[in-house]
C-alpha cells in the first residue's frame, strides 16, 4: 500500500518506519526540513532503540523516504496517516492547529480516492470534524474519509510497542476504510478491535488517564506509607499479586511526565467541563501529580539550611529512560528552583544532557551553576547532596557505597526509589526516596 506519514515525531516516525519494515511504500511528510533533510541520511532526531537501523535499512531498500513537498506526499497517497502534535492550549484542551493545517493541505493536494487516518490523540468528535473540514475544502471532486486510528506506544519502547502491540484500535465509519486498514495492518499479526471513530478516540484517552491515574494512586499511597511507617514497594509488591490489579505500573515516585499525560488527563477533564460533567477521579490524579513533581525538592529543603554554594549531584533528566524527550519531565520544575537557591549543580543523564542544555546552557547563573558531567562518578565527587530524577540503567549500577565513598556528604534524594533504604544505610548513605521510611 502506498502511505503517507504526516509528523515524524515519536508517533509519526516510528509508525512510518514500521510500515515500511512491514513491506509497505511509505512516505514522511513533515514541516521541519532540517529534520527530514537529517532523517533522509539516515539520521534519526530522536532517540529510541533500533529505530536509526530501520530508518537505514528501508531507505536502502526504497520502501521509505522523507519529503517537506506535502503537495507530492498527500497526492500520491492512498492512507494518509496524522501523527502531528496535538499539544497543550492554556486552559488545558488540545490544541489541534496542526491537524488543522493539515487537514487544509490535504484537501487542496490529493487527486484521488483517500483514506486519512488520525493517529495523534484528539478529543472525541475530532475525526468527524476532520472529514467535514476536509470535504468542505476539496478542490478536486475525489472521496475521502476519515478514520481514527489511535497509538498507544511509550516512548523508550516505541519500535517493540509498534511491531508488537498488545492491539491495534479501528474506529472506521464504513466497509472500506476498515477492509483498508485491517489490509494495512494485515502483516503485523496482532490483536486488532474495530470500532466506532468516537469511542476509538475515547479508548485513547481512557487508556492513557487510566495509566495516570494508577501512577497518582500509588503516589499518594506512598506519601500516606511515608506517614505511617510502611513501605511502599512492599505494599505494591503485595498488590500486584492480585490479577485484578496487576503488577505493572504500581511504582511510585516523582509522579508522571512527558508529553502524553499530563496533557491528555487535562484535555479529557476538559472534554468533560465542556459537556458539564466534573470527571472527579481525573481531576484527583492530575491534582496528585502537581504536588508529586515537587516532592523531593520539598523533603530535601527540610532537610537542609540551603542550597546555596552546595555541590548539588543530578543523575538523571529525562522523564522516563531510554527517550530523549524532556517534556513535562520533573528535573525542568526542580532544577530551576534549585538554581534558584544558589545550587551548584552537576548534571548526568546519559542521553538527555544535550537537550537540557538547550534550556539550561552550562556556565553560571544569578545564582548557582550548573555543569555538565561525562560520568556519574564526575558528578558525585565531592557532592554534598544527589538528586535522583531517572533510573537510567548507568544510575541504576551505581552501588550504595560509590555515593559514601565519591559524596562530600552522602545524602540522597531518590525520586525513583532505585535503592533499598536498608541496603544505603548499611553503606553509611542517607538515603530519602518516596514512600518509604528514612534507616539510620
Ligand atoms: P512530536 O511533537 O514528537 O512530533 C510532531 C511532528 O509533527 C513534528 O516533527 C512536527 O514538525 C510535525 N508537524 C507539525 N505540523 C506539521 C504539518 N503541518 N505537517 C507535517 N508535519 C507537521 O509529537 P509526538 O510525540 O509524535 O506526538 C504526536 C501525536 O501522537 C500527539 O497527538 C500525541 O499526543 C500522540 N501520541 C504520542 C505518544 C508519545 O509517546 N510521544 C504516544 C501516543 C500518542
Amino acid at each position: 500500500m502506498n502511505i503517507t506519514v504526516s509528523g515524524t515525531g515519536y508517533v509519526g516516525l516510528v509508525s512510518g518506519v514500521c510500515f515500511a519494515e512491514m513491506g509497505h511504500n511509505v512516505v514522511c511528510v513533515d514541516i521541519d526540513e532540517n529534520k527530514m533533510d537529517a532523517l533522509s541520511r539516515g539520521i534519526s532526531p530522536i532517540y529510541e532503540k533500533d529505530l536509526e537501523d530501520l530508518i537505514q535499512k528501508n531507505i536502502s531498500i526504497g520502501r521509505l523516504t522523507f519529503t517537506t513537498n506535502f503537495k507530492q506526499a498527500y497526492g500520491n497517497a492512498e492512507v494518509i496517516f496524522v501523527g502531528v502534535g496535538t499539544p497543550e492550549n492554556k486552559d488545558g484542551t488540545a490544541d489541534l492547529t496542526n491537524i488543522a493545517v493539515v487537514a487544509r493541505q490535504i484537501a487542496e493536494s490529493i487527486h484521488h480516492d483517500c483514506l486519512v487516518v488520525v493517529k495523534s490523540t484528539v478529543p472525541v468528535g475530532t475525526a468527524d470534524k476532520v472529514e467535514q473540514f476536509i470535504n468542505d475544502f476539496l478542490i478536486n471532486p475525489v472521496k475521502v474519509e476519515v478514520a481514527s486510528n489511535p497509538e498507544f506506544l511509550a516512548q523508550g519502547s516505541a519500535v517493540r510497542d509498534t511491531l508488537q502491540a498488545d492491539r491495534i484500535i479501528i474506529g472506521a465509519e464504513s466497509h472500506w476504510a476498515k477492509e483498508k486498514l485491517l489490509d494495512i495492518y494485515e502483516p503485523f499479526q496482532l490483536p486488532i478491535l474495530v470500532v466506532n471513530r468516537r469511542s476509538a478516540e475515547m479508548i485513547k484517552y481512557a487508556s492513557n488517564d487510566f495509566l495516570a491515574l494508577k501512577i497518582s494512586y500509588m503516589n499518594d499511597i506512598a506519601n500516606l506509607c511515608e506517614l505511617v511507617d510502611a513501605d511502599i514497594q512492599d505494599v505494591a509488591k503485595g498488590m500486584g499479586y492480585d490479577k485484578r490489579i496487576g503488577s505493572n505500573f504500581l511504582n511510585a515516585g516523582i509522579g508522571y511526565g512527558g508529553s502524553c499525560f499530563p496533557k491528555d488527563t487535562k484535555a479529557l477533564s476538559s472534554l468533560a467541563k465542556q459537556h458539564g460533567y466534573q470527571l472527579k477521579t481525573v481531576n484527583a490524579a492530575i491534582e496528585t501529580n502537581e504536588d508529586q513533581r515537587l516532592k523531593l525538592y520539598n523533603k530535601a529543603s527540610k532537610r537542609l539550611i540551603t542550597f546555596n554554594n552546595l555541590k548539588v549531584a543530578i543523575l538523571g533528566v529525562t522523564f522516563k529512560p531510554g527517550t530523549d524527550d524532556l517534556r513535562e519531565a520533573p528535573s525542568l520544575l526542580n532544577i530551576p528552583l534549585l538554581l534558584e537557591h544558589g545550587a551548584n549543580l552537576y548534571i548526568y543523564d546519559p542521553v538527555g544532557q544535550k537537550n537540557f542544555s538547550s534550556h539550561y546552557a552550562e556556565g553560571n547563573y544569578a545564582k548557582g551553576s550548573i555543569t555538565y558531567c561525562a560520568s556519574t562518578e564526575e558528578a558525585l565527587v565531592d557532592a554534598h547532596v544527589t538528586f535522583i530524577f531517572t533510573e537510567w540503567e548507568d544510575i541504576k549500577k551505581i552501588k550504595c557505597e560509590d555515593y559514601a565513598q565519591f559524596m562530600k556528604t552522602p545524602l540522597v534524594f531518590d525520586g525513583r526509589n532505585i535503592y533499598s533504604p536498608q541496603d544505603m544505610a548499611l553503606a553509611g548513605v542517607e538515603y530519602h526516596s518516596i514512600g518509604r521510611a528514612v534507616e539510620m
